[in-house]
């Protein structure tokens, strides 16, 4: 049956890419869509049920504060203005004005990445500045420390497959300078699927989004000191206005973080792998192409289709991914590696069915 979408004039898209605000993120699971509209045709109390969706939050991450978020980057804005006003309203309601604050924001050359906006523009929103330290391709610990000043507001640490994966300071030691001045370290662990680690490895604040790993609606949240996580809350009365969450989007979350965690992980990874060996399967045979399977570039354990564009091809990888993005049903494959001749298909996103139309238009470009 043709989606709410193509019913409204827009193509059919096939996400063969991630979790990819460009194409959606993720899609929800029924029970979290019966939640959803529930509470949307409900009324509450907003601020108790902040409140109380921050604490719901926090078993399944195991720190001591949370609060519900419009998206990650809404989380990382009121995670950074949330340390540089803490509990004090009247500054609450001065940002991003933060003239006489601490607001001055240490990150990593190779953590200043765009992951569809600039990280270090969230800094500024709240009005922060951003301090990049070290070099694109290599920072070490005394460019961390030596950027400290009485200034600095907090350390910000982006895991992510966007960041550089070599030569960055780890976690570990962010937290050890980060505590040694006393400055807390935000970590924005956005796409990442282990909500205890951060927390665990004594990270401050830890920005999630609630639609990527988890599969919620879209939303997020920051979860981590509860002074801190409080102290976010409080910005929903200045700057965080702008990054309302919706009350259907708040209970949707609990939902997906319910369903996420009771989730069986190896049936999940097993149901996973099946994909890639059906669309595997399916491309297998295909002229011009090599197909195989791969592990994640930043070690989840995500398995996905490789497919290596062979010399004898008269299309270049860059073109066959242009021509499935183009085409309809649309196809978005993961394209980081296109320039060196590989396409990768993730099983994540894709939807039942997805597998067959895929192969029939890759059959279509290579044998067109
Ligand atoms: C996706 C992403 C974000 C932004 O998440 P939203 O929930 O879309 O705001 C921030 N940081 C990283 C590393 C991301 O991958």
């Amino acid at each position: 049956m043709a989606s709410i979408y193509e019913r409204n004039g827009l193509r059919r898209v096939i996400n063969a890419s991630g979790r990819m605000t460009a194409l959606g993120v993720s899609t929800i699971h029924d029970e979290t869509g019966k939640a959803l509209v529930e509470a949307a045709q409900n009324y509450v109390v907003i601020d108790e049920l902040i409140d109380r969706v921050g604490e719901m939050i926090c078993p399944f991450t195991g720190a001591e504060g949370s609060c519900p978020t419009a998206n990650t980057s809404a989380a990382i804005c009121l995670s950074i203005a949330a340390v540089m006003t803490g509990p004090n309203i009247d500054l609450v309601e001065r940002i991003p004005d933060t003239r006489g604050l601490k607001n001055e924001v240490i990150i990593q050359k190779g953590h200043c990445v765009n992951y569809g906006a600039p990280v270090t523009q969230m800094i500024r929103t709240v009005g922060a500045v951003p301090v990049e330290v070290g070099h694109a391709n290599k920072v070490i610990p005394e460019n961390i420390a030596g950027a400290i000043t009485e200034r600095t507001a907090a350390l910000l640490y982006v895991k992510s497959h966007h960041c550089v994966q070599k030569g960055m300071v780890s976690i570990e030691e962010m937290v050890a300078i980060a505590h040694s001045h006393g400055l807390p370290l935000i970590v924005d662990a956005s796409a990442e699927e282990d909500l205890r680690k951060y927390v665990a490895l004594g990270a401050d604040l830890v920005c999630y989004s609630g639609a990527k790993a988890i599969e919620g609606p879209t939303s997020g949240f920051i979860t981590g000191r509860k002074d801190l996580t409080d102290a976010a809350k409080l910005h929903y009365k200045g700057i965080g206005r702008p990054m309302k969450v919706g009350k259907e989007s708040m209970m949707g979350l609990v939902k997906a973080l319910e369903l996420y965690e009771a989730r069986d992980q190896e049936a999940h990874c097993r149901e996973l792998n099946a994909v890639v060996d059906r669309l595997a399967s399916l491309l297998e045979g295909l002229p011009h192409i090599r197909v195989g399977k791969s592990t994640d570039e930043a070690g989840r354990s995500i398995s996905r289709v490789r497919v290596d564009v062979l010399p004898d091809c008269p299309l270049t990888a860059q073109q066959i991914g242009d021509r499935l993005k183009s085409g309809n049903p649309a196809v978005f494959t993961r394209d980081h590696f296109l320039n060196v001749g590989t396409i990768f298909f993730d099983p994540r996103p894709m939807l039942p069915g997805d597998a067959e139309a895929i192969a029939a238009r890759m059959k279509e470009i290579l044998k067109g």
